[in-house]
């Protein structure tokens, strides 16, 4: 993919209000937030979970953005769903787009955002899908990047769980990791609003994208947060950006000092000698289970033991507790094991 670099800051930050509700609201937000952020954010079309909530006032918000171009020389974003969207975005001189995270998941939609845009290299941020499909994702920027969009950032915005979560969207921060790892030269930028659902998560959740070297930060910001028309408990007051922007640590990507260099240095080391030890012990692990295998093979016994899974499972955490180590993290990390553990068994089973 070829990426071109026009996000020259970091951190990069995004903000204005979820929606753009009346002119008023929306210059007196972008005047506030002035001298304080790159780009002013505000949604014309708002895709929500259920009708009748309010759904975006559509084109007439074009011109308000224009005005807010014209009055503070701020950048300007939306929200683009459709291909009648993007050729409206354009004749109004909208100059930075977004694709949001429920029209990420359609490819159909997708291609045809990229096929509006062919032959214009504006700025295009997109949302992570709604669930956590790395794939999607990629397949949206690379449609964006095939019509010759080559000005692309990723929106980190959290993913749907069915289980209960302090999150509006869990952040899932290994999706947005692995993202990096396969298009290192894509920014990506965090957008804690969506993230918690909260006002008070917000600089938590900011913090750490800063902490994982993330690029930047869309944050919803509103004139009257409480008269929010749609997202009303995320948005902050242009005040209280400043105040979450200013308490933000910034850390540096590496230390020059050569002697944390080598304290560095030395710990990583430990570390990988303990992880040849992990990877070893799993390999003894295998060889038991193998074992296993052919005894349940030889005596056609189902592979799934549930109660020998509740207790590995209950032991393991209860070990974990005793030692000070999270069990939640121990949890996880059993329930792959047990998940490999099951398929070198169902291979044994079936080959002989
Ligand atoms: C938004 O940014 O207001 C929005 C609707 O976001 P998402 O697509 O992440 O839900
Ligand atoms: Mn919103």
């Amino acid at each position: 993919m070829e990426i071109k670099k026009f996000i020259n800051k970091k951190p990069y930050i995004i903000s204005g209000p979820c929606s753009a509700e009346s002119e008023e609201q929306l210059l007196n937000t972008a005047k506030s937030l002035k001298g304080k952020i790159n780009v002013f954010r505000a949604g014309v079309w708002k895709p929500r979970t259920k009708p009748n909530s309010f759904e975006g006032v559509g084109k007439e918000a074009l011109f308000w953005l224009q005005k807010v171009q014209n009055e503070t020389g701020l950048k300007v974003i939306t929200e683009v769903a459709t291909a009648k969207h993007v050729e409206l975005c354009l004749n109004a001189g909208i100059d930075m787009l977004w694709i949001g995270a429920r029209t990420t998941v359609n490819p159909f939609y997708v291609q045809e955002i990229s096929e509006a845009l062919s032959g214009v290299n504006i700025p295009v941020f997109v949302k992570n899908p709604i669930h956590p499909d790395i794939s999607l994702w990629i397949g949206a920027l690379e449609r964006l990047n095939n019509k010759g969009i080559t000005k692309l950032s990723a929106i980190h915005r959290g993913f749907f769980t069915y289980e209960s979560s302090a999150f509006r969207n869990e952040p899932k921060w290994e999706l947005p990791i692995e993202l990096k790892r396969k298009l290192p030269d894509l920014p990506i930028i965090c957008d804690p609003s969506h993230i918690s659902g909260n006002r008070k998560l917000i600089g938590d959740i900011s913090q750490t994208a800063m902490d994982l070297d993330m690029n930047g930060l869309m944050i919803e910001s509103h004139i009257n947060p409480k008269k929010a028309l749609s997202d009303v408990n995320q948005q902050l007051t242009p005040t209280e950006l400043q105040n979450l922007l200013d308490s933000l640590i910034y850390r540096k990507r590496k230390s020059e000092d050569e002697k944390i260099l080598s304290e560095l240095k030395y710990l990583r080391e430990k570390i990988d000698t303990i992880d040849e030890g992990i990877v070893s012990v799993l390999k003894n692990r295998k060889q038991f289970v193998e074992e296993i295998a052919q005894i349940k093979l030889k005596h056609n016994v189902t592979i799934f033991q549930l109660e020998r899974w509740f207790q590995i499972l209950n032991s393991r955490q209860r070990q974990a507790t005793e030692i000070g180590l999270d069990p939640k993290m121990i949890s996880d990390i059993y329930k792959l094991i047990h998940k490999y553990s099951i398929l070198t068994q169902s291979k044994i089973m079936r080959k002989d």
